[in-house]
Formats: C-alpha cells, structure tokens, sequence
C-alpha cells in the first residue's frame, strides 16, 4: 500500500473533501484548553498538539446510551435506531484503535452484534501516531506500540511541514486514493522519518515485565493482591467509563402505556448492582469481588475467550481514578 503525503497547509481542503464526500469527520479540536474529537463542518482549526483524548473514542461504536428497537403492544415498529452515516475518525491515538481492535473480537464474532457492527463498516479510523507517550502510558507492554496499526484504516505520522498518511485496510488505501490531487506519494526519505518517529516514541516508554501476564493471572483467583486497591476502591466506575476496551452494557425496556424502546446502556462491572439478583443474592458482593473483576476479565478471561489480554494501555484508568489507584501496582509482579 502506498503512503502518500500532503502538506499541512493543505489539510483544510482534505477535510472540505471529506466532508463533500458524504462523510461526517470528527478531528482534534481545542475547546477549553482540551482538545476532543470533535465534529468539523467547514473550516476545521485541527490542533494535533494533544497525547491523547481524554474520553475514549468507543462512544462512536457503543454509545454510552442506545436505543435497539421500538415496539408497541408487544409488537415489533422499529428494528433499530436509523442507520449511521458515513464517519471519519481523524486523529485517535494507536491505543484507541488497538481497542476497537480487541472490541471487534467481542462484538464481530458469532453472534455479531449488528449495532455495533453497522458503526464499525460505516466508519473509517485514521490514527496519529504517537510522538510523546505520557507517563501513564504502557502500550508496549501490552502488546501495542505508539505506530500500531491494528484497528485502524491509515496512519498519520506528522512530519513537521507534511503529514505522511498510510494506508494500513483496503477500504483506508481506497478512501485515500479519492483524494489523490491533494496528496503525493511519500519519498523513501519520508518512510524513514516516520520510521524513526514510531522507534522513538516506543524506546521512551518503559517495559513492564508482563509476558506472563495471562499466566500469572490465571492462578490469581484466590490471591490476596486485590485486597490494598479493592480496600481504597470507590466502585464510581469512571477507570470503566474512561477504558477503551471496557464493554459491559446493560438492556432495560423502557414503556409508555402501549409504546416502548429497548435501550442499551454502558454499565460496570465495579458497580454492586451490576450482578445484583432479583432473589437479593449477589455473587460479588464486596468491593474485593468485583475490583478482582475487572482484572481478572481484562488479563485472564479475555486471554481465554479471545487471545489478547483487553488492555491497551492507555493509562486513563490511571489517571481518572479519584483514589489514584495504579493498576500497575496491581498487575506488575
Ligand atoms: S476509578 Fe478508582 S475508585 Fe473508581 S471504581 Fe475504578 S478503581 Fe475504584
Ligand atoms: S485498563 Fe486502564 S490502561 Fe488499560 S486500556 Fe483500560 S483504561 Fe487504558
């Protein structure tokens, strides 16, 4: 696949390309001091001078809140919500695609959930590599890496003046080549630079020792390694909320006399209702079972059920929790 490049300057009269094209593009715009993948309409003032996002861009392939279909008298109206338009993702950090990649795996295989799916083929994903990793960030030692391609449809490498684009999926080289009068293909110069920008990036962010993870968290049921976090544990759910590969939900029927909607809603697994019988009885009944939970779904069963530990890390847990709880203290031996 061939990268091309296209100056700075020029990015404008990309995203008014985009946008004509039928596509809804979301980039990096500064608002209140934060930039946020936001909606572009016309003139978009991009700032690619972020680390990362601070929401994950997940809400775009499972919305916070969802409805799934109406229905009236107990009859099906509507099988769902209307079918999404054509997006463009323009700006994720290779983490955040890396989750969607892990997401997929979940929702793609049998039985495929066509909620998300519509999403995820309606919407192309352009990650900016990352030059300067935060402190909290661990992508390296889960498998990741700061130029990572998995999840995503190209790759934006910024190269001072231009920005190089490669496409790394069919549809992004197919999507890239519409815009040929705009781009030029990148020299073997050009390749290298990015080249050294992704090794750069990695050989600064530190490797934690967890290769064995999967194993060692497999034998970690009964451990006592829950008990310091699960004891300064809050159970708000915000390291859920913020994760990127975090993907509990719950569906509740919501009725108005004859009308009414199933909704699909985020819910979290550190939460004590969340495994709440009706019969009172709840299996995780203490802040110890379910910060367990969470580990153990991320770097035990998701190896089991999935192959790939489900974290990308992306450090938000660590950095939103209110208790300052690291879950590298946890997980590293
Ligand atoms: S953010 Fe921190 S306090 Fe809140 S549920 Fe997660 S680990 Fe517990
Ligand atoms: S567990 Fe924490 S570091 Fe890992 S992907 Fe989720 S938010 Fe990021």
């Amino acid at each position: 696949m061939t990268a091309k490049t296209i100056e700075k300057e020029k990015l404008t009269e990309l995203a008014k390309a985009i946008i004509a094209g039928g596509f809804r593009l979301y980039g990096p715009v500064r608002t209140g001091g934060e930039v946020a993948l936001t909606e572009v309409t016309e003139e978009p003032e991009f700032d690619f001078d972020y680390r990362n996002f601070k929401t994950s861009p997940k809400e775009f392939f499972l919305p916070q809140s969802e409805v799934l279909c109406r229905f009236c008298r107990g009859e099906l109206v509507e099988d769902a919500a209307s079918a999404p338009e054509k997006k463009v993702l323009l700006g994720l950090r290779p983490c955040d695609a890396r989750a969607l990649w892990l997401m997929d795996k979940v929702f793609l295989e049998e039985p495929e959930d066509v909620y998300y799916k519509e999403n995820r083929d309606k919407t192309l994903v352009v990650s900016a590599a990352c030059s300067s990793p935060e402190a909290t960030c661990f992508c390296t030692s889960v498998g990741g890496s700061p130029a990572g391609a998995e999840g995503s449809d190209i790759l934006l490498f910024d190269l001072g003046e231009t920005f190089l684009l490669e496409p790394v999926s069919e549809p992004g080289e197919e999507f890239l080549n519409q815009f040929s009068k705009i781009t030029k293909d990148a020299t073997k110069k050009q390749i290298s630079e990015k080249e050294k920008i992704a090794e750069e990036a990695a050989s600064r962010m530190e490797k934690l020792p967890l290769d064995d993870a999967a194993e060692r968290f497999a034998k970690a049921f009964d451990s006592d390694i829950w008990k310091a976090p699960s004891q300064r544990c809050l159970g708000c759910g915000i390291c859920t909320y913020f994760c990127p590969t975090c993907h509990c939900f719950d569906v509740t029927d919501e009725t108005l006399r004859e009308n009414g909607r199933r909704v699909r809603t985020w819910d979290s697994c550190m939460y004590s209702l969340f495994t709440l019988h009706a019969s009172g009885h709840n299996p995780r009944p203490t802040q110890n079972e379910r910060v367990r939970q969470r580990f153990m779904h991320k770097f035990s069963y998701s190896v089991e059920n999935c192959g790939e530990l489900f974290c990308v890390g992306c450090g938000r847990c660590i950095k939103h929790c209110p208790v300052n709880i690291d879950l590298r203290e946890v997980i590293v031996p």
